[in-house]
């Protein structure tokens, strides 16, 4: 299997476990994110190791490539478990994950197994979506739910919600009055107040950018934020505790460019060395 570029030491050694999720099961409007870690993967060939933003470089870190999930087409329930098997199984190693997904419901089964060992966890959202539906189409399970069922496991003052532009005007009164709720930018980051100590937990719907930026993306929704400010957003996240991150709802088919998927790549190796 090709690789993550810098992602290349030993499993037992490596802090950070890298994995893919090709799971695209409750796609409402266009499937195809499934195939995001495989191409993000080739892509990763045409960046550098080394990020000038922060001045590291993912060779002098133990980072592992662990290869992708197998994930039984069109079981929902059962993919969902598995997810948050294996999740337990790295966590229980004392690894950290950085999960590349796949569609936003696989955040769903990782952050399960994530409060199960780090009751106290914050949870960093952003998107263009609220994700807090009750359901969809009558399903509970749901890349549009996923964020309304992590807020049943945990207190929905440990959610905090960036970028969010789209959703029923339910959701963004419910958003309002029990998560972190801050629409539209991500430039709010730059205040966060959480404590250095407290284990946080980051998902980065990439729809959260700008259609312009991300095209090749399930459910893109224009007025988004800019590659630049989505960067700086992740920078914010320095010196804080980042025991576990996710990017998701790449779909690189919808952009033949290719654009997109180095977009994706290039987030990957910066969070990636934020959670160094
Ligand atoms: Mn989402
Ligand atoms: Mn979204």
């Amino acid at each position: 299997m090709k690789q993550f570029i810098g992602f290349d030491k030993e499993f037992k050694d490596s802090s950070i476990i890298f994995f893919g999720l090709p799971f695209d099961g409750t796609a409402t409007f266009r499937p195809g994110s499934r195939f995001a870690s495989g191409v993000v993967r080739n892509y990763s060939e045409g960046l550098e190791t080394y990020s000038p933003y922060q001045e590291k470089d993912l060779k002098e870190y133990a980072i592992c490539d662990d290869g992708d999930l197998e994930l039984p087409f069109g079981n929902v329930d059962r993919s969902l478990q598995i997810i948050e098997q294996k999740c337990t199984s790295y966590l229980e190693k004392g690894k950290k994950i950085l999960a590349c997904g796949g569609e936003h419901l696989v955040t769903y089964p990782l952050v399960k197994a994530y409060l199960k060992k780090y009751p106290e966890l914050k949870i960093i959202h952003l998107d263009a979506h609220t994700d807090l539906r009750e359901h969809y189409l009558g399903e509970k399970y749901s890349h549009s739910s996923v964020i309304r069922l992590i807020a049943e496991l945990t207190n929905p003052k440990n959610i905090y919600q960036y970028g969010i532009r789209s959703g029923e005007r339910e959701e963004f009164k419910w958003g309002r009055e029990n998560t972190n709720f801050y629409p539209f930018s991500v430039n709010e980051l730059r205040n966060i107040n959480i404590d250095k100590s407290v284990p946080i937990y980051v998902t980065i719907d990439l729809d959260v950018l700008d259609p312009a930026y991300m095209p090749g993306t399930g459910t893109p929704e224009p007025g988004g934020v800019t590659f630049s400010e989505l960067l700086q957003a992740v920078l914010y996240l320095s010196g804080y505790n980042i025991v576990g991150a996710d990017v998701v709802e790449l779909a690189p088919d919808y952009d033949t460019s290719g654009a997109s998927t180095m977009v994706a790549a290039k987030i990957i190796r910066e969070i990636a060395l934020v959670m160094t």
